[in-house]
Protein backbone atom coordinates (compact mmCIF):
# COMPACT_ATOMS: atom_id res chain seq x y z
CA UNK A 1 0.00 0.00 0.00
CA UNK A 2 1.22 3.60 -1.14
CA UNK A 3 1.79 5.93 1.71
CA UNK A 4 0.00 9.35 0.79
CA UNK A 5 1.68 11.59 -0.35
CA UNK A 6 3.06 14.12 1.75
CA UNK A 7 3.30 17.84 1.89
CA UNK A 8 5.86 19.80 3.79
CA UNK A 9 3.61 22.75 4.87
CA UNK A 10 6.24 24.62 6.27
CA UNK A 11 5.88 27.86 5.06
CA UNK A 12 2.06 27.70 4.69
CA UNK A 13 1.10 27.43 8.55
CA UNK A 14 3.58 30.07 9.56
CA UNK A 15 2.13 33.06 9.22
CA UNK A 16 -1.44 32.40 10.45
CA UNK A 17 0.23 31.75 14.09
CA UNK A 18 1.40 35.65 13.68
CA UNK A 19 -1.44 36.94 12.84
CA UNK A 20 -3.16 36.12 15.81
CA UNK A 21 -0.86 38.51 18.48
CA UNK A 22 1.24 41.15 17.76
CA UNK A 23 3.01 40.85 21.08
CA UNK A 24 4.00 37.21 19.91
CA UNK A 25 5.31 38.68 16.62
CA UNK A 26 7.24 41.50 18.67
CA UNK A 27 9.02 38.08 20.95
CA UNK A 28 9.90 36.78 17.73
CA UNK A 29 11.84 39.73 16.30
CA UNK A 30 13.71 40.87 19.44
CA UNK A 31 14.22 37.03 20.04
CA UNK A 32 15.81 36.71 16.36
CA UNK A 33 17.36 39.86 17.00
CA UNK A 34 19.22 38.42 19.74
CA UNK A 35 19.70 35.05 18.68
CA UNK A 36 21.40 36.76 15.54
CA UNK A 37 23.54 38.66 17.70
CA UNK A 38 25.20 36.12 19.84
CA UNK A 39 24.67 32.76 17.84
CA UNK A 40 27.14 31.88 15.90
CA UNK A 41 25.30 32.93 13.08
CA UNK A 42 22.19 31.47 11.66
CA UNK A 43 22.40 28.58 9.08
CA UNK A 44 22.37 29.87 5.48
CA UNK A 45 23.05 26.22 4.09
CA UNK A 46 22.99 22.70 5.48
CA UNK A 47 26.53 22.71 4.20
CA UNK A 48 26.13 18.74 2.40
CA UNK A 49 24.91 18.12 6.29
CA UNK A 50 21.59 15.64 6.04
CA UNK A 51 19.15 13.32 6.46
CA UNK A 52 19.84 9.75 6.01
CA UNK A 53 18.22 6.44 6.12
CA UNK A 54 19.31 2.98 6.70
CA UNK A 55 17.87 -0.01 7.08
CA UNK A 56 20.16 -2.95 8.08
CA UNK A 57 18.93 -6.54 6.56
CA UNK A 58 16.63 -8.44 8.89
CA UNK A 59 18.47 -11.01 11.35
CA UNK A 60 15.17 -12.78 12.69
CA UNK A 61 11.70 -13.34 11.28
CA UNK A 62 10.23 -11.09 13.70
CA UNK A 63 12.24 -8.32 11.85
CA UNK A 64 11.37 -9.47 8.37
CA UNK A 65 7.84 -8.30 9.04
CA UNK A 66 8.78 -4.94 10.06
CA UNK A 67 11.64 -4.36 7.48
CA UNK A 68 9.19 -5.48 4.58
CA UNK A 69 7.10 -3.21 5.60
CA UNK A 70 8.78 0.02 5.73
CA UNK A 71 10.04 -1.21 2.30
CA UNK A 72 7.18 -1.77 0.86
CA UNK A 73 5.32 1.60 2.33
CA UNK A 74 8.12 3.66 1.62
CA UNK A 75 7.42 5.57 4.75
CA UNK A 76 10.60 6.86 5.78
CA UNK A 77 11.63 7.74 2.68
CA UNK A 78 8.71 10.10 2.52
CA UNK A 79 9.84 11.30 6.29
CA UNK A 80 13.44 11.77 4.98
CA UNK A 81 12.65 13.71 2.17
CA UNK A 82 10.19 16.08 3.95
CA UNK A 83 12.92 16.47 6.87
CA UNK A 84 15.86 17.30 4.06
CA UNK A 85 13.55 19.81 2.59
CA UNK A 86 12.71 21.62 5.80
CA UNK A 87 15.58 21.48 8.10
CA UNK A 88 19.33 22.66 7.89
CA UNK A 89 21.86 20.86 9.79
CA UNK A 90 24.70 21.27 11.61
CA UNK A 91 25.93 17.80 11.04
CA UNK A 92 24.53 15.07 9.48
CA UNK A 93 21.50 12.43 11.43
CA UNK A 94 21.20 8.80 10.49
CA UNK A 95 17.52 7.12 11.25
CA UNK A 96 18.82 3.39 11.76
CA UNK A 97 16.26 1.24 11.45
CA UNK A 98 18.47 -2.07 13.26
CA UNK A 99 18.56 -5.11 14.92
CA UNK A 100 19.78 -3.35 17.91
CA UNK A 101 18.37 -1.88 21.06
CA UNK A 102 15.87 0.95 21.04
CA UNK A 103 14.08 3.22 20.05
CA UNK A 104 16.76 5.76 21.02
CA UNK A 105 18.18 8.45 19.88
CA UNK A 106 22.52 8.03 20.19
CA UNK A 107 24.39 11.42 20.45
CA UNK A 108 27.57 9.77 19.99
CA UNK A 109 26.56 8.60 16.08
CA UNK A 110 23.96 11.16 15.66
CA UNK A 111 21.56 8.28 15.42
CA UNK A 112 18.05 7.85 15.85
CA UNK A 113 18.13 3.64 15.98
CA UNK A 114 14.92 1.80 15.59
CA UNK A 115 14.65 -1.48 16.32
CA UNK A 116 12.48 -3.87 13.76
CA UNK A 117 11.74 -5.68 16.95
CA UNK A 118 9.80 -2.60 18.39
CA UNK A 119 7.53 -2.65 15.08
CA UNK A 120 6.75 -6.12 15.84
CA UNK A 121 6.26 -5.31 19.79
CA UNK A 122 3.91 -2.21 18.71
CA UNK A 123 1.72 -4.28 16.13
CA UNK A 124 1.19 -7.02 19.17
CA UNK A 125 0.11 -4.11 21.02
CA UNK A 126 -2.13 -3.32 18.32
CA UNK A 127 -3.69 -6.51 17.24
CA UNK A 128 -3.66 -8.44 20.34
CA UNK A 129 -1.81 -11.11 17.74
CA UNK A 130 1.63 -11.68 16.03
CA UNK A 131 1.93 -9.35 12.60
CA UNK A 132 0.48 -11.06 9.60
CA UNK A 133 0.23 -10.56 6.07
CA UNK A 134 -2.76 -8.63 4.69
CA UNK A 135 -4.02 -6.49 7.49
CA UNK A 136 -3.54 -3.36 5.88
CA UNK A 137 -4.82 -0.93 9.28
CA UNK A 138 -2.43 -2.91 11.22
CA UNK A 139 0.62 -2.06 8.53
CA UNK A 140 -0.84 1.75 8.44
CA UNK A 141 -1.25 2.03 12.49
CA UNK A 142 1.93 0.62 13.11
CA UNK A 143 3.66 3.16 10.41
CA UNK A 144 2.11 5.75 12.28
CA UNK A 145 3.17 4.70 15.56
CA UNK A 146 6.67 4.08 14.37
CA UNK A 147 6.82 7.81 12.34
CA UNK A 148 5.50 9.41 15.72
CA UNK A 149 8.35 7.71 17.55
CA UNK A 150 10.83 8.75 14.60
CA UNK A 151 9.62 12.35 15.59
CA UNK A 152 10.04 12.08 18.92
CA UNK A 153 13.25 10.61 19.09
CA UNK A 154 14.32 13.32 16.46
CA UNK A 155 13.26 15.87 18.39
CA UNK A 156 15.68 14.95 21.03
CA UNK A 157 17.90 15.22 18.47
CA UNK A 158 17.26 18.77 17.40
CA UNK A 159 17.55 19.74 21.24
CA UNK A 160 20.50 18.14 21.34
CA UNK A 161 22.18 19.74 17.81
CA UNK A 162 20.24 22.84 17.59
CA UNK A 163 20.86 23.18 21.48
CA UNK A 164 17.62 24.09 21.98
CA UNK A 165 16.50 25.23 25.67
CA UNK A 166 14.38 22.85 27.38
CA UNK A 167 11.95 23.99 30.39
CA UNK A 168 11.08 21.41 32.54
CA UNK A 169 10.99 17.35 31.67
CA UNK A 170 12.55 16.74 27.89
CA UNK A 171 10.34 13.77 27.44
CA UNK A 172 7.81 16.51 27.66
CA UNK A 173 9.72 18.69 25.44
CA UNK A 174 10.23 15.95 22.90
CA UNK A 175 6.96 14.77 23.00
CA UNK A 176 5.50 18.63 22.15
CA UNK A 177 8.27 18.89 19.31
CA UNK A 178 7.32 15.38 17.77
CA UNK A 179 3.63 16.51 17.70
CA UNK A 180 4.46 19.80 16.63
CA UNK A 181 6.46 18.50 13.68
CA UNK A 182 4.07 15.60 12.68
CA UNK A 183 1.32 18.40 12.43
CA UNK A 184 3.56 20.82 10.45
CA UNK A 185 5.11 18.55 8.11
CA UNK A 186 2.75 15.63 7.56
CA UNK A 187 -0.32 15.92 5.57
CA UNK A 188 -2.98 14.65 8.41
CA UNK A 189 -0.18 14.64 11.15
CA UNK A 190 -2.49 14.84 13.38
CA UNK A 191 -3.88 11.38 12.92
CA UNK A 192 -0.77 9.63 12.99
CA UNK A 193 0.06 11.49 16.59
CA UNK A 194 -3.47 9.96 17.81
CA UNK A 195 -2.85 6.64 16.95
CA UNK A 196 0.63 6.89 18.86
CA UNK A 197 -0.87 8.45 21.30
CA UNK A 198 -3.82 6.15 21.45
CA UNK A 199 -1.00 2.92 22.00
CA UNK A 200 1.04 4.58 24.16
CA UNK A 201 -1.57 5.62 26.54
CA UNK A 202 -3.35 1.73 26.03
CA UNK A 203 0.57 0.32 27.13
CA UNK A 204 1.03 2.78 30.23
CA UNK A 205 -0.41 0.28 32.89
CA UNK A 206 1.87 -2.18 32.03
CA UNK A 207 5.80 -0.75 31.41
CA UNK A 208 8.16 -2.65 29.43
CA UNK A 209 11.86 -3.66 30.25
CA UNK A 210 12.64 -2.30 26.79
CA UNK A 211 14.71 1.06 26.76
CA UNK A 212 12.03 2.89 24.79
CA UNK A 213 9.58 1.38 27.53
CA UNK A 214 11.73 2.13 30.73
CA UNK A 215 13.33 5.92 29.51
CA UNK A 216 10.08 6.90 28.11
CA UNK A 217 7.76 7.13 31.21
CA UNK A 218 4.51 6.16 29.82
CA UNK A 219 1.37 8.03 32.02
CA UNK A 220 -1.62 8.97 30.83
CA UNK A 221 -1.42 12.39 31.51
CA UNK A 222 1.69 12.60 29.32
CA UNK A 223 -0.53 11.21 26.17
CA UNK A 224 -3.80 13.21 26.85
CA UNK A 225 -1.28 16.29 26.49
CA UNK A 226 -0.86 15.28 22.79
CA UNK A 227 -4.48 14.52 22.06
CA UNK A 228 -4.91 18.06 23.72
CA UNK A 229 -2.51 19.61 21.42
CA UNK A 230 -3.78 17.62 18.44
CA UNK A 231 -7.19 18.81 19.00
CA UNK A 232 -6.52 22.29 19.48
CA UNK A 233 -4.12 22.45 16.11
CA UNK A 234 -8.14 22.00 14.82
CA UNK A 235 -11.04 21.85 16.29
CA UNK A 236 -13.05 21.06 13.28
CA UNK A 237 -11.20 18.31 11.71
CA UNK A 238 -11.29 16.77 15.60
CA UNK A 239 -14.44 17.93 16.64
CA UNK A 240 -15.11 14.02 17.52
CA UNK A 241 -12.51 14.16 20.56
CA UNK A 242 -14.26 16.85 22.30
CA UNK A 243 -17.92 15.27 21.80
CA UNK A 244 -17.00 11.93 22.47
CA UNK A 245 -15.62 12.80 25.69
CA UNK A 246 -12.16 11.92 24.91
CA UNK A 247 -11.21 15.39 25.55
CA UNK A 248 -12.84 15.91 29.07
CA UNK A 249 -15.34 19.22 27.98
CA UNK A 250 -13.60 21.93 30.82
CA UNK A 251 -9.69 20.92 29.04
CA UNK A 252 -11.29 20.86 25.49
CA UNK A 253 -11.94 24.62 25.59
CA UNK A 254 -7.89 25.07 26.60
CA UNK A 255 -6.46 22.78 23.57
CA UNK A 256 -6.38 25.40 20.72
CA UNK A 257 -4.42 28.05 23.11
CA UNK A 258 -2.57 24.77 24.89
CA UNK A 259 -1.61 24.22 20.81
CA UNK A 260 -0.79 27.37 19.19
CA UNK A 261 1.34 28.45 22.47
CA UNK A 262 2.95 25.40 22.14
CA UNK A 263 4.08 25.88 18.09
CA UNK A 264 4.39 29.39 18.50
CA UNK A 265 7.16 28.71 20.91
CA UNK A 266 9.09 25.77 19.07
CA UNK A 267 8.79 28.19 15.23
CA UNK A 268 10.63 30.57 17.62
CA UNK A 269 13.30 28.12 18.42
CA UNK A 270 13.31 26.35 15.06
CA UNK A 271 12.85 29.45 12.70
CA UNK A 272 16.47 29.98 11.52
CA UNK A 273 17.22 26.22 11.21
CA UNK A 274 14.65 26.25 8.58
CA UNK A 275 15.09 26.06 4.95
CA UNK A 276 13.44 29.06 2.92
CA UNK A 277 10.88 27.57 0.50
ZN1 LIG B 1 12.34 10.39 24.65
Amino acid sequence: MLYPSKINKIGNIRPQYHQHRSLWLLATIGLGLFLGLFSPGAMAGDRGNTFLLIMDPPMQPTATWGWELLKRSQRMEAVVENLRASFALPQSVTIHFSNEEGPLYDPGRMEIVLPYRFMADVALHLSGRPPSEGDHKLQTDTLDVVEWVVYHELAHAFIHLYDLPVLGREEDAADALATFLVIELVEDGGHIALTAADLLARLAPHQHQDPFWSEHTLDQQRFSQVVCWVYGSDTTQFAPLAKSGTIPRHRAQRCPDAFMSMAEGWWRLLDRFIKSA
